[in-house]
């Protein structure tokens, strides 16, 4: 049977062995997906003997993916983008292709809960971290008419705007933040984990038109609160992007799958709820 897994610290909570199970069955695949905990110094090795003993596939989580990137042997463009890997497919010889699905997971379920695309809408993104600079390029891909980044540390936002260096890119602090009527918001920071508020003006978050928390789990989170209270119409939690992102890294594995993305969110959040 084909064994995949998905490496981490901490780990134990994952949801991929559920996730990829159920696309498993939609597809008729046999496979074992397992969580592997290990730590920054035995990442390297771990992946290796991972592979070395037949692994067909792996995710990579917190806080190894930027590692994932610096070790694979090739990296697709979204990954390069990104600067970091959360799939890795095996190509033979001991080589491996290093793919990164976040971006793509969060707008198809941005998308979905929408109901429309991203083009010609304003967009704000919270954070200045690993998932946002994830989710930066596919974004921007959806041609939208302006993408702020905001976050506590300016400098980290202001990084990122470098880098991609697009025109419709903007940085600045929570406090300078404003917020173009009619945004959509996604909170791309950890500060929901921490059960911890965004300084946010509430005036200022009234201005967008939905707010998504790319935090999962325990719904709502502080994060959809807020924006509850600004009168912001809140979609789910990130718990569609997680389902999604690996969605699109089962198809990296299994080519032409096709997969029912919508049933797997739903029965995962039947058993976070139950
Ligand atoms: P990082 O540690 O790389 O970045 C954390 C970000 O949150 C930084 O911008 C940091 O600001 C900001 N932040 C943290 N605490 C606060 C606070 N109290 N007030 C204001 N800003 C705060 O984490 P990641 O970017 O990797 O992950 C962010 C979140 O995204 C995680 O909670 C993770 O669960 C979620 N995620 C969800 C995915 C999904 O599939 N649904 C996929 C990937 C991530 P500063 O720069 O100032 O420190």
């Amino acid at each position: 049977m084909a064994i995949y897994t998905v490496f981490g610290n901490p780990i134990a909570h994952s949801l991929s062995p559920q996730i990829h199970q159920a696309f498993a069955q939609q597809s008729g695949v046999e496979l074992n997906y397992t969580r592997s905990l290990t730590s920054q110094a035995r990442f390297r090795r771990a992946v290796a003997e991972f592979f070395r003993h037949g692994g067909a596939g792996a995710n990579v989580t917190v806080p190894f993916k930027q590692q994932a990137f610096e070790l694979v042997t090739y990296v697709t463009a979204r990954a390069q983008q990104a600067g970091a890997v959360n799939t890795l497919v095996p190509l033979g010889y001991g080589q491996l292709l290093g793919d990164n699905t976040d971006g793509i997971g969060l707008v198809r379920d941005l998308q979905r809960n929408l109901g429309q695309t991203l083009a010609h809408r304003d967009v704000v993104i919270l954070g200045a971290g690993g998932a946002a600079r994830g989710i930066i390029a596919p974004l921007l891909e959806q041609e939208p008419s302006s993408l702020i980044i905001a976050n506590r540390t300016e400098e980290k936002a202001q990084i990122l705007v470098e880098q991609f260096a697009n025109s419709k890119l903007q940085a600045c602090r929570f406090y300078e933040l404003a917020i173009p009527t009619g945004a959509i918001v996604i909170n791309a920071t950890s500060a929901s984990l921490a059960g911890e508020k965004l300084p946010v003006a509430p005036t200022e978050l009234a201005h967008a038109t939905c707010a998504y928390d790319m935090v999962y789990g325990a719904q709502p989170t502080v994060f959809m609160q807020q924006a509850q209270q600004a009168g912001v119409s809140v979609m789910n939690d990130g718990l569609g992007m997680l389902v999604e992102q690996a969605g699109a890294a089962f198809q990296m594995w299994h080519e032409g799958a096709e997969l029912d993305t919508q049933k797997v969110i739903q029965e995962i959040r039947e058993r976070l709820v139950g």
